[in-house]
């Protein structure tokens, strides 16, 4: 089967590719935007609640309870929001699509900024109108009827789900306010432990059948050539979030273990928590070549673009 590029539109090319869960797939590539993908859409799985089926549990790992789910993402928000929001946020409205159970939201709102959501999962989108409280839709088409427009909107995770990334992209900034930024954290296709360690069972955990669209630095920056709608200006990083102990562990145990945090881990915070209740002069030292290395390791990685997350900032 012919299939174009989703980005530039030349013909692609496509090989077999084994997915979690073992399943094998046609996975489609494109040289020139270093970009890959499959050519189906998930949008009526992840309506049902079937991403984590295949996430997690095709991996071997567990699906959290709400609330435990609810409790590691809420941590991982604090990050975001010392990230991306600031004073100048303060009353003003933000739109979190991809919210999930509305962890970021409810802290966007703790922050004195005006929350909106939106969540293909029925039952968090349900959550997040009745037990936080926050207006939530299933999709974008009901913000796009009205005139309101928003100051920050946030795609966590999601723009690899997206069916169409650019016609998509192109609605969402129209929602922005003149100045607004849309702020997009994505997976990296180039995976220091695919590419570089060449782990085979990090290869195939890699590729999952409702993650579609797998980006890099090079695909973001060819996608945003294509966009239709006007913007001002962009920035691309990628930045490392799992440290060199998750990785040390991809090479020993050859399969995931659970981080509980999206694109990120807590193994070294962990070990130096431990270390310093110690209250030793050794733990102490320890504790900081730890930092030391967690912290070169992540810089090596990400200042040859493979941190294992992209921040795409759009400044409208
Ligand atoms: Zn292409």
């Amino acid at each position: 089967m012919v299939v174009p590029c989703k980005i530039c539109g030349q013909i692609s090319k496509s090989s077999d590719k084994q997915v979690r869960g073992g399943e094998i797939l046609q996975l489609y590539s494109c040289q020139d935007c270093n970009f890959e993908f499959f050519s189906h859409n998930p949008e009526e799985k992840l309506f049902n609640d079937q991403l984590d089926h295949s996430r997690l549990e095709g991996a071997g790992l567990v699906i959290p309870e709400i609330q435990e789910d609810y409790n590691n993402g809420l941590e991982q928000s604090y990050n975001y929001t010392k990230e991306f929001l600031d004073e100048s946020d303060i009353g003003k409205n933000i739109l979190e699509i991809g919210c999930s159970w509305g962890y970021f939201l409810d802290l966007v709102r703790n922050y004195g900024c005006k929350p909106y959501g939106v969540e293909i999962n029925k039952k968090r989108k349900n959550y997040v109108e009745t037990n936080l409280n926050i207006n939530c839709e299933l999709n974008i088409e009901k913000y796009e009827e009205t005139k309101k427009r928003y100051k920050k909107i946030f795609l966590f995770y999601v723009l690899e789900y997206i069916y169409e990334p650019t016609k998509y992209v192109d609605r969402v900034l129209k929602l922005l306010e003149p100045s607004g930024e849309l702020i997009v954290i994505t997976p990296n296709l180039n995976d220091v432990l695919k590419d570089i360690f060449k782990n085979k069972a990090f290869q195939n955990f890699f590729y999952d059948k409702f993650t579609i669209n797998y980006f890099s630095k090079k695909s973001l920056e060819v996608f945003l050539e294509r966009l239709d709608e006007k913007y001002t200006s962009y920035d691309i990083r990628t930045d490392q979030g799992y440290s060199f102990a998750n990785h040390i562990s991809w090479h020993i145990h050859k399969k995931p273990m659970e981080t509980k945090i999206v694109g990120g881990d807590r193994y070294i915070t962990n070990i130096n928590e431990t270390l310093l209740k110690t209250k030793s002069e050794l733990g102490e030292k320890l504790v900081k070549i730890f930092e030391k290395m967690n912290l070169d390791y992540s810089k090596a990685i990400s200042d040859h673009d493979f941190g294992n997350r992209i921040v795409l900032k759009i400044v409208k």
